[in-house]
C-alpha cells in the first residue's frame, strides 16, 4: 500500500490522545483560575471517547502508520483506572506488526502512586511537566498551591518503576526563566533529559504576548555560558526537540522551539480530543469528529478511511505562518488537545 502522507509529504507516525479536559493544577499559562473556575462547563463523562473506543481509534491510526501514540490531557493521571487504557493501546500492533510506543505526558502529581501500575500494564516512557524547583514559583505557577517536592517525588517513582523520564519545563519570562540554571543543575548526570519549551500562542486564555516567550536560543546561550554544550543530531525526523549535549558529560537537553525555529516541515503529530475529534494541528480552531461515527456504527474500514482522507487533505504549518494577527485568532485550547 502507497504510505501515507499528508499534501506537503509528511506522514502520519505519531497520535496524541487527550483523555480528560480536567487537571488538578490550573498552570496560569494553561489553565488560567479565572477561565477555569468552579463554573467552567468541563465535558461530561457520557462525552468523553470510553477506553475502548481510544482503542479502536489507535487501532486504525495504527494501521496507516502511527508507531508512537502519547495519552495527555488535561491531566491524563486523573482519569481513574488510566492504566487499564495503557494495557489496551499495549496491545495494538503497528502496520509493519511491530510494538507501539506508548508514552504519557503528566504533571506527576499522582506519579508516585501510578507509576508501577503504569510500568506494568506497558507504558514505554513518561514526560513529567516541570517548570521549576523553586518551591514558591512552582506553587505560584501550579495555581493550586502544590509543592514541588511531590513531583520530585513522582520523577523518583518513574525511574524505579523503570520507566525512561524526559522532564519538560515551559519557560515564561518574569514567571520561572530566574530557575534555568538549578532545573539543569538539578537534571545533569540524573539520566533524565531535560526540555525547555518556548512559551506558546495555544489557546486563546493565557493572554500570551511576544515579549514573555524566552527563545531556545537564549536558553541554550545561558545554559551553555555556566556548562559548555554542543548540538546533537536528532533521533527522528518529526522530533519536536533540538538537542544540546554537555561537553563535560553530564548528559543532554532539549529545546522545543515552536515559536522561534518552527518546525512544522516535520510534523507528523495527528491529535484527539477527550470527545474525539480530530486535530491536525496543535493551532486549529477545529477538529473533526470521529465519535459520532463511532457511536453510529462505523465499521473499521469506514474509520480508517475517514482517517485517511483527513491526513491526505492536512495542509497546516500554523507556526511558520504566525503573524501577530493570527496569534490573536481563536484556537483550541491546550488542556482540551493536549500537548
Ligand atoms: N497535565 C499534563 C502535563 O502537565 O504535562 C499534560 C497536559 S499539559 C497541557 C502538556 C504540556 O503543555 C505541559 O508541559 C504544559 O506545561 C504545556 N503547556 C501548556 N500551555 C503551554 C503554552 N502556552 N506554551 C507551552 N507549553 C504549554
Amino acid at each position: 500500500m502507497e504510505p501515507l502522507v499528508d499534501r506537503l509529504g509528511r506522514p502520519l507516525e505519531t497520535l496524541r490522545l487527550s483523555i480528560t479536559d480536567r487537571c488538578n493544577f490550573r498552570c496560569v499559562y494553561c489553565m488560567p483560575k479565572e477561565v477555569f473556575g468552579r463554573d467552567h462547563a468541563f465535558l461530561e463523562r457520557r462525552e468523553l471517547l470510553t477506553f475502548e473506543e481510544l482503542a479502536r481509534v489507535t487501532a486504525a491510526f495504527a494501521g496507516l502508520g502511527v508507531r508512537t501514540v502519547r495519552i495527555t490531557g488535561g491531566e491524563p493521571l486523573v482519569r481513574r483506572n488510566v492504566e487499564h487504557l495503557v494495557e489496551l493501546l499495549a496491545a495494538i500492533e503497528t502496520a509493519d506488526g511491530g510494538k507501539l510506543e506508548l508514552a504519557l505526558t503528566t504533571n506527576g502529581s499522582a506519579l508516585a502512586q501510578k507509576a508501577e501500575a503504569l510500568a506494568a500494564a506497558g507504558l514505554s516512557r513518561v514526560t513529567v511537566s516541570l517548570d521549576s524547583l523553586d518551591d514558591e514559583a512552582f506553587r505560584a505557577l501550579n495555581d493550586v498551591d502544590f509543592p514541588v517536592q511531590r513531583v520530585l517525588d513522582g520523577i523518583d517513582a518513574a525511574a524505579a518503576a523503570g520507566l525512561p523520564v524526559k522532564v519538560n519545563a515551559v519557560v515564561k519570562r518574569g514567571a520561572n526563566d530566574h530557575d534555568l540554571l538549578a532545573l539543569a543543575e538539578h537534571f545533569r548526570g540524573s539520566g533524565h533529559v531535560l526540555r525547555f519549551i518556548e512559551y506558546m500562542d495555544v489557546g486563546s486564555t493565557n493572554g500570551w504576548r511576544l515579549e514573555d516567550v524566552v527563545s531556545a536560543e537564549e536558553i541554550v546561550r545561558r545554559i551553555g555560558e555556566r556548562w559548555p554544550l554542543e548540538p546533537v543530531a536528532a533521533e527522528r525526523p518529526d522530533a519536536t526537540a533540538r538537542r544540546w549535549r554537555y561537553l563535560d558529560g553530564a548528559g543532554e537537553i532539549g529545546v522545543v522551539a515552536s515559536v522561534t525555529q518552527p518546525f512544522c516541515g516535520g510534523c507528523s503529530r495527528a491529535r484527539l480530543s477527550a470527545e474525539g475529534r480530530l486535530y491536525t494541528c496543535l493551532f486549529a480552531a477545529r477538529g473533526h469528529d470521529l465519535r459520532a461515527p463511532l457511536r453510529l456504527g462505523a465499521s473499521d474500514v469506514e474509520l480508517t478511511e475517514q482517517l485517511r482522507a483527513i491526513w491526505a487533505r492536512r495542509t497546516d504549518r500554523y507556526s511558520e505562518l504566525r503573524t501577530a494577527e493570527t496569534a490573536s485568532l481563536p484556537k483550541v485550547e491546550m488542556s482540551y488537545i493536549g500537548g
